[in-house]
């Protein structure tokens, strides 16, 4: 399979202008509209997490290049905001178009590199164009407000206009769908952005800045700029970049979300999570396995709303058994394979820390019940590969319980009660996602409003809204008021403005000092 696919992935590089064709090829920046080379020293390996194999080299842009991008941002937007909305939509409604009719390039590119398998691939990309096609009603979604004779003869009204030059950062986990949750929205409310794709898996994005060309969005709206922490730290700190959206690990978020505010920008910062599932006695058996097994080792546990928790109430045992016989007959392969279940994890480092966190459990008293460690893909001995694992009797004082573990791994604990459990889900600190699995309506109502937690599931895994709610991880999984994407993505991305009016034939009434009021 890897040299198939290596065949088809050097097909699709060649016909890319955003990928230079030199071995490995060297990925691109995207500055005022032009594909250019990085002049950079300093090059990163993207790496095929199934094979080992160098699929290209991403630079680490230097400081005059940012500055460029930026400086191209910039001497777009007055341009580009004076572009009729209705213009700005149909650019959108021609990159969904474009997007669908690319799918299948972009999952094979997703998963050469990040590992998913093509299905799922395809899902990542699905979701992010699902927040294009939401773009598309920007005209609705953009709409001020007006109150008309708020006083004598005056009305007043509120505008949501556009801020300017604003930027993105981005996880490995989903390279389509993340970085669609960022610039259709910031460019059809009429700013102009500046990414910055996540360093493992830059391709979809690149791809992604050429179906947004060919779309029609003029040069200078969308800028990519590869690196790690020194370009990020450059987006923080740059006075044209007024507002930053993040996803990833909490250790760079609060970073940014602290370094860039004190630069006076607005950030919304998606982060970490460990998210439960509460499963009830009552639970319709077969719907709920299927749940746990697809949602705890789905994308290989590679997931922000990954179920990484069950937490059974009034007794485990047989739940366990069957859970095992589930994950067991999962397949773990290369994701070009077909009818493989969960493809590799990112990298070697992903990899050591996921089999570290399993055996910290183990020593400290969790049950080792199903072990993925030791799987060894045939033909494939070099991948990342950690099989589904399961971890019995976890307890809440536990590092694999603490950490976000982010591999195919689920841990399993006790409650005597609904109470209990809930107590145990909100002493959690992330609060991404939650779960409950019940016939019973009176344990789902209360689940639903004691739950500390953005995203509730009833008898639903991964409770991820589609785009005209918005993401709404809470607690630790999100730092900032005005969350991705739905009515408060469009307000992240606009600045409001009140308009208060009076015209009056009346002649005027002399002077006053005092504060004017409407009595
Ligand atoms: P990461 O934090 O390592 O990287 C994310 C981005 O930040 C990358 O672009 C990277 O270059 C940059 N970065 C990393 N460390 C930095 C530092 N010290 N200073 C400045 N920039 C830095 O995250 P990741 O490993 O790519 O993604 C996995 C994490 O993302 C998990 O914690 C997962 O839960 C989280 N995630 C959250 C959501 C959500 O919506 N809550 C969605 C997807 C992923």
């Amino acid at each position: 399979p890897a040299t198939a696919l290596q065949v088809l992935r050097l097909s699709t590089a060649a016909e890319a202008s955003s990928i230079h064709g030199t071995h490995p090829p060297r990925v691109r920046n995207l500055i005022g509209g032009e594909f250019v080379e990085s002049q950079s020293e300093d090059w990163i390996d993207v790496i095929n997490p199934a094979t080992q194999e160098v699929v290209s080299r991403v630079p680490l842009t230097t400081n005059e290049e940012f500055k460029a991008a930026v400086g191209a941002a910039k001497s777009a937007f007055p341009q580009w905001r004076n572009v009729p909305l209705t213009a700005r939509q149909r650019i959108m409604f021609k990159l969904q178009e474009l997007i669908r009719r690319d799918m299948d390039k972009l999952a094979l590119n997703i998963t050469t590199e990040q590992g998913k398998t093509l299905k799922d691939a395809q899902g990542d990309v699905f979701r992010g164009l699902e927040v294009v096609e939401h773009a598309c009603g920007m005209a609705t979604l953009q709409m001020g407000e007006y109150s008309s004779n708020v006083s004598n003869g005056i009305d007043t009204y509120s505008i949501r206009e556009p801020l300017g030059v604003c930027a993105g950062i981005c996880p490995f986990n989903f390279p389509a769908m993340i970085p669609l949750w960022m610039f259709p929205v910031a460019v059809t409310c009429g700013n102009t952005y500046i990414l910055k794709p996540s360093e493992k898996d830059p391709g979809a994005s690149m791809m992604l800045a050429e179906l947004a060309k060919e779309a029609g969005l003029p040069d200078g709206v969308l800028n990519i700029v590869h690196g790690t922490n020194n370009i990020v730290n450059n987006i923080c700190d740059d006075e044209d970049i007024k507002a930053i959206s993040f996803v990833g690990s909490n250790t760079a978020g609060m970073h940014i979300y602290a370094r860039a505010a004190a630069k006076g920008k607005r950030v919304q910062s998606n982060m970490g999570a460990k998210n439960h599932a509460i499963i009830m006695p009552d639970a319709s058996p077969d719907a709920t396995l299927n749940a746990l097994v697809a949602a705890g080792f789905g994308a290989a546990g590679q997931r922000c709303m990954a179920l990484s928790t069950a937490v059974f109430v009034g007794g485990s045992k047989s739940w366990e058994d069957e859970l095992i016989k589930c994950a067991k007959m999962l397949k773990v392969n290369a994701g070009t394979e077909p009818g493989t279940d969960l493809g590799p994890v990112i990298s070697r480092q992903a990899k050591d820390r996921i089999c570290k966190l399993i055996q910290s459990g183990i020593e400290s008293g969790a049950r080792v019940v199903l072990d993925g460690r030791d799987i060894v893909v045939p033909g494939l001995e070099n991948g990342n590969f950690v099989g589904p694992t399961i971890l019995a009797d976890t307890t809440s004082d536990m590092e694999c319980y603490k950490e976000e573990i982010f591999g195919p791994v689920l841990l399993l604990m006790k409650a005597d009660s609904l109470d209990e459990a809930i107590h145990i889900v909100n002493s959690n600190k992330y609060g991404n996602g939650a779960s409950i699995f019940t016939t019973s309506g009176v344990a789902a109502r209360k689940f639903q409003t004691e739950i500390e937690a953005g995203q509730v599931g009833i008898n639903v895994p991964i409770p991820v809204p589609l785009p005209f709610f918005s993401f709404t991880g809470s607690k630790a999984s999100f730092a900032g008021d005005l969350n991705f994407y739905g009515k408060a993505g469009v307000q992240f991305y606009t600045q409001l403005k009140t308009v208060t009016q009076q015209w009056k034939d009346a002649p005027g009434q002399g002077i006053s000092l005092a504060m004017p009021t409407s009595h």
